[in-house]
């Protein structure tokens, strides 16, 4: 078997061969010095560049500020008044206790025909009804 090019060589190192290839380029490589050490080489670059760690600068980037901080204040201010009221006149309309009207009755008598005697006088109440009346 010829020798195979660098690019082969590489993609064995980098595990990109199929197996096919893999198995011929692995056996050809050791029979042939020269393909081992190109192999030997591209392995140890590929592990090399692997083992670089960069440095990462994570930037943070500060959020805008809300320009409408003072407007959602005060909404939230005007929204908790707004439920503060309905809270209480919904509870001031649920307890409401239906007033006892007194509407005050002067009955007009006539003046009684009969005598003092014809009535029935009950002192613990002090009324007077005549009993006799027609
Ligand atoms: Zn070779």
């Amino acid at each position: 078997m010829k020798h195979p090019d660098d690019d082969t060589i590489l993609k064995l190192s980098l595990d990109l061969l199929d197996d096919d290839d893999t198995k011929n380029i692995k056996s050809h490589i050791s029979r042939c010095d020269e393909c081992g050490k190109k192999h030997q080489k591209a392995t140890d670059d590929i592990e090399l560049i692997g083992s670089f760690e960069l440095p990462v600068k994570s930037k943070i980037i500060p959020l805008p500020r809300s320009r409408h901080h003072l407007l959602r204040t005060v909404l939230k201010a005007v929204a908790i008044l707004v439920f503060g009221f309905i809270t209480g006149y919904s509870v001031s309309e649920l307890t409401h206790e239906s007033y006892i009207n007194v509407v005050p009755h002067h009955p007009e008598v006539e003046a009684t025909r009969g005598s003092v005697n014809d009535l029935v006088v009950c002192e613990s109440i002090d009324l007077v009804i005549n009993l006799d009346f027609p």
